[in-house]
């Protein structure tokens, strides 16, 4: 299993960690600050520095799977193809030396994460402003769009001006969580048809915007913005999504309209 410091710390963008494994999914650390794909979020690049000061470029990073195509617990730190050959060779390349056990500090490309934090709170924003299901998301440095299925037509200024408006109200954004059997009761929380929230540990990570998680149920009844199950990594106030608009709306399907979230000029 490799702890995951991004669930508790979207912000750590450094942690020293232990080669657990080195495998031809990556390599694998006892603990990181990078986040996999999944959710319809970009996995994290950045890269491993050695002890000897030597660094290793890590362009995308995965959750490990077993045999069977089952998620294992792990997370896998892609190098490119050509340095994952030699770390599989090291005995027939003696400049390189990394070896499970070792230890090494694992560093994320911050400037990429934070553009991804601040698109994909973003999209947490226009479920709350557009009154319908996701069936597709994809969240990465340059953009985000969100595929929601409705039939009517959505506006690009009004959107734009939407968001603008909660981005200036400065609402908290929180982690929390919630137990199976309640979101169980409360299926209207998963705002996305296509990202099932993870589960097994008995209670699923949540994301909420506006209000703390700790105000009591009459405050949360008139504060909350959106609450769902979420395990991406997330800005700690709307405030901080900064200058993001709708550049496109597309209509992709009869059922389906196609949201594209960018940065403004
Ligand atoms: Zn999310």
């Amino acid at each position: 299993m490799t702890h995951h410091l991004f669930s508790d710390n979207a912000y750590q963008t450094e942690c020293s960690a232990t080669v657990t494994a080195i495998t031809q999914q990556g390599i694998v650390l006892d603990r990181t600050v990078f986040y996999p794909l999944g959710g319809g979020q970009a996995g994290d690049t950045g890269c491993l520095v050695l002890a000897d000061g030597s660094q290793i470029t890590i362009t995308d990073t995965r959750k490990g799977r077993a045999d069977d195509g089952s998620f294992n617990g792990q997370i896998a730190h892609q190098p490119m193809p050509d340095m994952l050959e030699q770390l599989l060779n090291q005995e027939h390349c003696s400049s390189l030396k990394l070896r499970v056990g070792d230890q090494v500090s694992a560093r994320i490309d911050w400037a990429r994460r934070l553009r991804i934090m601040r698109f994909h709170t973003c999209s947490h924003l226009l479920c709350h402003i557009v009154p319908a299901l996701v069936n597709g998301c994809s969240i990465t440095p340059d953009y985000a769009r969100l595929d929601f299925n409705m039939t009517d037509p959505l506006d690009k200024a009004a959107l734009s001006a939407a968001i603008a408006q909660l981005v200036a109200a400065a609402h908290p954004v929180t982690v929390g969580s919630i137990l199976d059997a309640d979101l169980d009761a409360n299926p209207a929380l998963v705002k996305s048809m296509s990202v099932q929230p993870p589960r097994g540990s008995g209670q699923i990570r949540t994301i909420a915007i506006g209000a703390a998680a700790t105000d009591g149920a009459a405050t949360m009844a008139m504060t909350l913005i959106d609450l769902q199950p979420c395990g991406g990594t997330h800005v700690a106030n709307t405030a901080e999504i900064g200058q993001v608009i709708v550049t496109k709306i597309e209509k992709k399907s009869a059922s389906s309209r196609r949201v594209v979230l960018g940065f403004a000029p």
